[in-house]
């Protein structure tokens, strides 16, 4: 069969849902009520900002929720009201999104980069262990591809070196770890509303956490340095503006009654996905990227698949992407970026996250949404693409 990506006729050829989904009433009603109000900011006395603050720490099963202008701001105001600040190291994983090291950068801290697991890509509580040194102050899980971080060790680890735990749940809204939801697991839990997420609008972020003293701590790095409760040009401490709008509130808010649905759905293709490659030709060839021990619901923001076939790797995104199965290369390693590294970030040696920048590719959250039957699509895409022969 000739590659798509050679003049031949594409596997798929009908487009794959749109992300984000389109507007549902619920959306429409409040956004609409919103914008009519004039109540378009935090500060002016709309409810829905506080309405989803507390709907997500509830669904966090933890009391306090900060909303945020974004994932990366949330990442760097929960570490800062943790008290980690200048000279203080950040043990974070080598395969993740380049936030999770800038932010550590941001609150002026030093991200120590470490591998992760060779067969869950999270990161390794035996990596951590082995980079603490008497400068770190905090450790960064990150719940990747809406999988959940193995919590229980890394907050073991945590405890024993009296290290601060924040959770990045950017990709891992509704997922859980031994049946409890993550974000409320560490100090404090940050969710991203970015566009490409599985709740968005547009931007967006939200930090939740179980400490009242870190709540306060946290939400004054967001408010300006106020106290809560204090006055509005009291500024006891340094802090930003780092706030959500109602607006963006409104979008999110009825989204959280439909997130268990979308995400039983993004379930329901990775499974029926997962029965395709095993019927492959050739077997092994792409396998799921298995979650961590512990996830016991995998929201599935997007999935990982390692391929172990011999594959020319530019061949392969480009000619998957002819057939009309579009995947994503996935990331480089944080240690291998000059301008981390120029900025101080320092990584130990992280060989599982250097074969998973060769080896795995990343299926987009839009194409988990389709009809379950349409995995096939991207088995036998893979399939084509993986019998060509030059
Ligand atoms: C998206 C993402 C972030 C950053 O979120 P923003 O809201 O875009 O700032 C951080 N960490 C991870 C793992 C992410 O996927």
């Amino acid at each position: 069969m000739t590659l798509a990506l050679h003049g031949g006729t594409p596997v798929r050829s009908t487009p794959w849902p749109t992300w984000p989904p389109p507007l549902d009433a619920a959306q429409r009603e409040l956004v609409t009520g919103v914008l009519e109000s004039g109540l378009w900011g935090a500060t002016q006395g709309g409810r829905v900002v506080a309405d989803l603050t507390a709907a997500f720490a509830r669904t966090s099963g933890v009391p306090y929720g900060i909303a945020v202008g974004n994932a990366t701001l949330g990442l760097f105001a929960a570490l800062k009201g943790l008290g980690v600040g200048r000279g203080d190291e950040v043990i974070i994983p080598a395969y993740t999104f380049v936030a999770s090291a800038t932010a550590v950068l941001l609150a002026g801290a030093v991200p120590v980069i470490v591998d992760v697991d060779p067969g869950d890509l999270h990161l390794s509580p035996q990596a951590v262990g082995q980079a603490v040194t008497g400068r770190t102050a905090a450790v960064m899980p990150v719940h990747l591809a809406g999988s959940a971080a193995d919590m229980d060790p890394l907050n073991a680890l945590a405890a024993r070196h009296g290290l601060a735990v924040v959770e990045d749940a950017a990709q891992a809204h509704g997922a859980t770890y031994q049946g409890r939801p993550v974000g409320g697991l560490g100090d404090a839990g940050v969710y991203s509303f970015q566009a490409s997420k599985a709740m968005t609008a547009g931007e967006g972020g939200l930090i939740v956490c179980r400490d009242e003293a870190a709540h306060e701590a946290i939400w004054s790095v967001c408010n300006l340095g106020r106290r809560l409760g204090g006055q509005w040009y009291g500024h006891p401490s340094v802090g930003w503006n780092l706030r959500l709008t109602e607006i963006q509130a409104a979008l999110l808010l009825p989204w959280l009654d439909r997130l268990d649905d979308e995400i039983d759905r993004r379930n329901a293709f990775c499974d029926a996905l997962e029965r395709e490659l095993a019927h492959l030709p050739d077997a092994g060839a792409v396998t799921l990227v298995p979650q961590p021990p512990g996830t016991t619901r995998d929201s599935r923001h997007l999935l990982m698949l390692r391929v172990n076939a011999p594959v020319d790797r530019d061949l392969l995104l480009a000619a998957m992407a002819a057939e009309g199965v579009p995947i994503d290369a996935g990331y480089p390693p944080l240690g291998t970026m000059s301008a981390l590294t120029a900025e101080g970030a320092r990584a130990e040696p992280c060989p599982a996250s250097e074969a998973a920048a060769r080896s795995v590719v990343w299926v987009r959250q839009s194409m988990l949404m389709d009809d379950p039957a349409r995995a096939a699509d991207i088995a036998e895409a893979l399939a084509k693409v993986l019998a060509f022969r030059p």
